[in-house]
């Protein structure tokens, strides 16, 4: 039976999902910046806390362990390279793992990049991909702690997930990166059309997370140095693809749009 998923936006642009396994009862909370928001949503819906999953160790995403822990007991789940920076972590996670919330299987994958220690959570059966802050809708987290050639690696295995996957990202950064997107890819209709959308989502102040991992193929510069468009934006027709990738972090990094 497929997880049930809630959203709960958090702080300025922050997404905290609750995940609960209807079979079992099973609930989890990815990436709990804050604790309040989070024991709230559970009261309202009559769900009890088992596990935090913790993508990486940055405070947006680990603020509410402790103050979660204390409240309801629950186990925290999280990356093995970064364990040491992931309070109040129980079990630590590492590439190829499964790992189960009640009956739902998750395939855990390392995705360094952003920082030294970052993991995704892949629920298979639900099509439900919690990434944190290494793919988001439209773009990529930035690299904090690894390199280019770490983090299109840890892209790739993602952009390897099927179409139908919903990207369960940590933020809602999609209209700004859209804004970038359009100006390194600018002949690809898919991503136009797209940012129109967008822009109209969030004009009346509706979340763009989750996506289709589909859609992010199609549009997301972070997924396509092998796009002629874009290369040609970069002047790096004939590069690799972590030359190309890299190249367009960089001017991300630096755009003012
Ligand atoms: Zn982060």
């Amino acid at each position: 039976m497929p997880l049930d998923i809630v959203q709960i936006p958090v702080l300025n642009d922050n997404y905290v999902y609750l995940a609960h396994d209807p079979a079992t009862g099973a609930t989890g909370v990815v990436d709990p910046a804050v604790h309040e928001p989070v024991l709230a949503e559970l009261r309202k819906r009559g769900w009890t806390l088992t596990h935090i999953l913790n993508t990486h160790h940055h405070p947006d995403h680990v603020g509410g362990n402790l103050a979660l822990k204390e409240a309801t007991g629950c186990q925290i789940v999280g990356p093995q390279a970064d364990a040491d920076r992931i309070p109040g972590i129980d079990v630590a996670l590492k590439d190829g793992e499964t790992w189960r919330l009640g009956k739902e299987e998750a395939r855990i994958f390392d995705v360094p990049g952003h920082t030294k220690g970052h993991i995704a959570f892949w629920f298979a059966n639900s099509n439900a991909l919690f990434c944190g802050d290494t793919l988001f809708s439209l773009g990529c987290g930035r690299l904090f702690e690894g390199t280019p050639s770490q983090m299109w690696a840890s892209l790739s295995k993602l952009g390897a997930l099927p179409d139908d996957t919903r990207v369960y990202c940590a933020h809602e950064y999609t209209e700004s990166n859209a804004r970038f997107a359009v100006t390194v890819e600018p002949d690809n209709a898919v991503l136009t059309a797209r940012y129109a959308a967008i822009r109209a989502a969030r004009a009346k102040g509706e979340p763009t997370v989750p996506s289709l991992l589909g859609e992010e193929k199609a549009t997301n510069p972070f997924l396509r140095p092998m796009s002629a468009n874009l290369r040609a934006t970069l002047g790096l027709a004939d590069a690799d693809d972590v030359a190309v990738f890299a190249e367009t972090r960089r001017r991300k990094d630096s755009f003012r749009g």
